[in-house]
């Protein structure tokens, strides 16, 4: 039997109502879309970089001032309210852009090159970031503006130009982000293509570079496909993030924030809490409050819904797998009723056995596993697949910081969670299936811009190791070995044995 959910983006998730179809994009428009910002990115790139800069905070103040526009959407196709899509997704953008202009400039900065002036006279030399040329950015579903413009600024200020990709579950706010980008940056220096996956495969055979934001399986698909193009990717994977909860920790604050960042878009946040490992000490006080707060949030006034039915139905899975193998419910565990909404869940009694605690679920669930101790918390929250964030939640913050370095993550919190998301000069970043790829900072530029060195040579003398290979040559290689190691008596020497070397080589070079 069909149901309003049977195509992706055509629906509202949280009450089922059409959404008009986005129609996918042809194989011409394709290679169109990437010919023409191929086209257009020689004359974006020659532009001072400080136009490039002015016009991306152009792009942030244009999305601001149509905020509601642009949340309205987003609520459409997620089910979200408009206010959970604003303060997730738009609230933070001048702040955020202006921070991306400092990463770049510290990552696109010419690096000089230092140079003995004895060994190599007359040089001088630097390390340039050139933009790769054109970056394709794919995106999923569940952030589907802000996993648009994390690479989106990054991309453009260092002088790409930019295919964008949404999810074919979530294509309004991708064609709404693109018709800003048409009002604010020259032709062709931004274009979007709509589709599914076949859409995306295509993109990465015409693109200099691929950002890809999504799950394992298909960020595995998309690393290959670039690798054999052997252009870079950065490729920012799934989650499973634990927080250790200590006996020790503000329980107030600790249930309110665990609980926050578990539920948090209904759970479908790559950095999302889905594990609690918490301290025996202070499990039963701790359960019953998270049990409290979850059983008082409203779908879809605190959390939204789940975006498709492929992920409700994971979510019933886990619960269900969870529970046949001695889970305890306490809160939640069922669907609401209305649209795609599932109940905020609180499970304890979890075990390492259950899929719960090793799968990723992508849903509104904290699963509670007591333990001992925290070295125990540890192990059992590093003994996973994926390494993206985790947490420790103590009052004794130089412990928690000793701790947190101890797990398995890129992003590591004390007392908080995944809050650096919204930082974009610190890295988001992960390790194992979550992948290496690195979403903003500094430190993300490796895909954006390729490093070359420049050198210009004004020594008027051949160089000391050129051609012929005369008995010279080897007291020449002993007395600059010396050097390196720190003699400075063998200085006079390596001076004038440089000096023959030039006069046998001029002499080789001029004979008659
Ligand atoms: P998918 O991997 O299914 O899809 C991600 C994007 O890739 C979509 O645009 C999708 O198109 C496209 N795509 C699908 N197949 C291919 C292919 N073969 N080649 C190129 N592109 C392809 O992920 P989801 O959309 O389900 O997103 C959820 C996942 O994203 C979760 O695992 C979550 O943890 C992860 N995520 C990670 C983040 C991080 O920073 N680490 C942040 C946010 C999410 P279409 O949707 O149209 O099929």
């Amino acid at each position: 039997m069909s149901t309003p959910y049977d195509r992706p983006g055509t629906y509202n998730p949280g009450t089922g109502e059409p959404l008009p179809p986005v129609a996918p994009s042809e194989p011409s428009e394709i290679s169109a879309a990437i010919g023409q910002a191929r086209a257009a990115q020689p004359a974006w790139a020659a532009r001072p970089a400080g136009d490039r800069y002015d016009l991306c905070r152009k792009l942030a103040r244009r999305i601001m001032e149509n905020r509601k526009q642009v949340c309205e959407i987003m609520a459409a196709e997620t089910g979200r309210t408009a206010t959970e899509a604003f303060m997730s997704e738009v609230v933070y953008l001048m702040t955020a852009v202006d921070s991306a202009v400092r990463a770049c400039e510290a990552a696109t900065a010419t690096v000089p090159v230092p140079l003995s002036f004895i060994e190599y006279p007359g040089k001088k030399a630097c390390v340039e970031a050139v933009p790769r040329g054109v970056v394709g950015i794919i995106a999923p579903w569940n952030y589907p503006l802000s996993n648009f413009y994390k690479p989106l600024f990054p991309a453009l200020l260092s002088g790409n130009t930019v295919v964008l990709k949404p999810s074919e579950f979530t294509p309004r706010t991708g064609q709404w982000l693109y018709e800003q980008c048409v009002a604010v940056f020259p032709t062709n220096v931004v274009k979007i293509i709509q589709g599914a996956g076949d859409v995306g495969q295509k993109l990465i055979q015409g693109v200099d570079a691929i950002v890809f934001t999504g799950s394992v399986p298909t960020g595995r698909k998309v690393a290959l496909q670039a690798a054999e193009r052997l252009i870079p990717s950065s490729v920012e994977l799934g989650g499973k993030d634990a927080a250790i909860v200590l006996a020790d920790c503000d329980l107030t604050r600790t249930v309110a924030g665990v609980g926050y960042w578990g539920f948090h878009n209904a759970g479908q946040n790559c950095a999302g809490i889905e594990r609690v490992y918490v301290e025996a000490p202070i499990a039963d006080a701790f359960v019953a409050q998270l049990g409290k707060l979850a059983a008082a949030l409203r779908v879809p006034e605190d959390l939204g819904p789940l975006q498709n039915p492929r992920q409700l139905q994971i979510v019933e899975e886990h619960v269900a797998d969870a529970l046949a193998k001695g889970a305890r419910l306490v809160a939640g565990g069922k669907p609401t009723g209305q649209g795609l909404g599932y109940a905020a869940t609180v499970l304890d009694q979890c075990t390492a056995e259950m899929r719960i605690m090793r799968e990723e679920t992508f849903g509104p669930v904290l699963a509670v596993q007591r333990v001992p101790d925290a070295e125990q918390a540890l192990a059992l929250a590093n003994d996973c697949a994926y390494g993206l964030g985790g947490s420790v939640w103590t009052k004794n913050t130089a412990r928690g910081e000793q701790l947190v370095r101890r797990m398995e993550v890129g992003v590591a919190m004390v007392n908080n969670h995944a809050v650096s998301g919204t930082l974009p000069e610190s890295a988001w970043t992960g390790m194992k299936d979550t992948g290496t790829g690195i979403a903003q900072s500094q430190f993300a530029y490796a895909t954006f811009v390729r490093r070359r060195t420049v050198l210009v040579d004004t020594n008027k003398d051949p160089d000391a190791w050129w051609f012929p290979a005369n008995a010279d040559l080897a007291a020449f290689a002993e007395a600059a070995a010396q050097k390196s190691l720190g003699s400075f008596i063998v200085l006079p020497k390596l001076v004038g044995l440089i000096s023959k070397r030039v006069k046998a080589i001029k002499a080789l070079a001029t004979q008659k």
